[in-house]
């Protein structure tokens, strides 16, 4: 993306309400760390920061360890780490891809100097069929080097794509030697679902897989009140497995006027916008309308009210032991820690659902894809979509599009041309049609 681009985009959400209510949906609650992403400039400080403190700790299932009931994943930065861990915080979730072994080496920098055993670590690796014992043994002890750990707490597979990687020898060995060698204290798995390619189960079916199995102790999976249904029963499983259950991605996303900025600016500069997208974001508009229409009845304009009610949403689940945060800067400090232990109101649940009624035809859900066999042309519906939303919800701006870029599966491009097959089979009434065109013009920005 353009400076320039980049320049209005930011005005834009600073200024506009959908932008201040999509900014605060979207940059919350959700695992943050870029897979790519090395940036480690210093946050911006606020003077505030300091006053929050966690209220409420939860036995994180069979574990039996006491974690924060909000959490933080990825770290990324040694003072910003610091000062949550000064809130109290006490589960940290890493992984041997974020920042490609950034994100230890910051929490390694950090632990080094606190009481190691009063904080739950957990680091994930991504299991491929072809792996063996010995190269995940290596992983996992280079992933402890950049810790500077004796042992994590907790050893994931990262978002296993099918239900057979579960039973992975080559990982319950390296794990079962790592256990024996005290490097390891737990073993589980973190689950989005939607990962393209040759074949993909279910976020629920991987999940429910897992409680099943029997071997692993903490998930980490997507939940928040727009999935609710798949969620309680994934919960379920869990519950009677006394499986400990950390979350991601708790607040859904409902965001396109950025993307009618994005498509003002290509007017501007004299880009070619096809009529069919100008129709769609006709259309998407009116659905957008109708649900700020809803919002306001209900006297719900504020976006950190929502973002919240979405959290508080997910704690007020008994299963549900931490939600791991993405605290981008020390201004999201606050603002996340004070939820700690509070309560969700009936007031709250009636603001949600009317969300949920208003904006669900603008939100793909995560880890689902059930549309995508209806496409003729191929094209990854849920892949492209969490590309969209890396863009737009987590500030992953480089790294969505270069994962777009890398598709080897037909784009979305295809769409234009498209009457929209996928989008007649979404049984959530999401207007993917026209989400994915604008998702198309976000993703090739350059
Ligand atoms: S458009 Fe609907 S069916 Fe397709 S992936 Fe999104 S939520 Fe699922
Ligand atoms: S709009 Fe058409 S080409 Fe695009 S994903 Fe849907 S069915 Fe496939």
């Amino acid at each position: 993306m353009s400076q320039q681009n980049e320049m209005k985009r930011r005005n834009f959400l600073k200024n506009s309400a959908l932008g201040l209510l999509g900014a605060s949906f979207l940059n919350n609650g959700n695992l943050a760390f870029s897979q790519n992403n090395t940036n480690t400039a210093t946050p911006a400080v606020s003077p505030e920061t300091g006053n929050a403190k966690i209220k409420e700790f939860r036995v994180l299932g069979r574990t039996g360890f006491k974690v924060s009931d909000i959490s933080t994943g990825g770290p990324r930065n040694e003072a910003l780490l610091n000062a949550i861990l000064d809130t109290g915080v006490n589960y940290i979730d890493t992984a041997e891809s974020y920042g490609r072994g950034l994100s230890e080496t910051v929490t390694g920098n950090v632990l080094k100097n606190r009481d190691r055993k009063t904080i739950f670590v957990t680091t994930k690796l991504a299991i491929k069929k072809d792996d063996t014992k010995e190269t995940i043994l290596k992983r996992a002890r280079e992933s402890l080097g950049r810790l500077q750990m004796d042992y994590v707490d907790c050893l994931m597979m990262h978002n296993p794509a099918t239900v057979e990687i579960l039973n992975s020898e080559a990982f319950h060995q390296a794990a079962k030697q790592l256990k024996s060698e005290g490097k390891i204290k737990h073993i589980g798995i973190s689950n989005h679902g939607s990962q393209w390619g040759e074949k993909n189960d279910s976020m629920e079916k991987v999940c429910l897989a897992m409680a099943a199995d029997g071997r692993f102790d903490v998930l980490l999976f997507v939940f928040n009140f727009v999935l609710k249904e798949s969620g309680e029963r994934i919960l379920k499983a869990c519950k009677d497995k006394n499986i400990g259950v950390t979350l991601m991605k708790t607040n859904p996303v409902a965001m396109y006027m950025e993307t009618q900025n994005d498509v003002e600016n290509l007017k501007k500069e004299g880009k070619e916008v096809p009529p069919r997208m100008t129709e769609m974001l006709s259309t998407l508009k009116s659905t957008y309308d109708a649900g700020i229409a809803v919002l306001n009845k209900l006297n719900a304009k504020t976006p950190s009210e929502m973002r919240d009610a979405a959290i508080k949403f997910t704690l007020s689940y008994p299963e549900v032991h931490t939600v791991c945060c993405s605290f981008e800067n020390f201004d999201d400090i606050d603002p996340f820690i004070k939820l700690s232990g509070q309560k969700f109101s009936s007031v709250e649940m009636k603001k949600l659902a009317a969300y949920t009624e208003s904006f669900g035809p603008l939100y793909c859900r995560h880890a689902c894809g059930m549309c995508e066999a209806q496409c003729p042309q191929k094209v990854p519906v849920n892949t492209i979509m969490r590309y969209n939303h890396y863009f737009i919800a987590q500030n992953r701006e480089k790294y969505a599009m270069q994962k777009y870029a890398e598709l080897t599966t037909p784009r979305a491009d295809n769409c234009i041309n498209c009457t929209g097959h996928c989008q007649s089979a979404c049984p959530y009434g999401v207007q993917i049609h026209g989400l994915l065109t604008l998702a198309h013009q976000r993703l090739i920005l350059a």
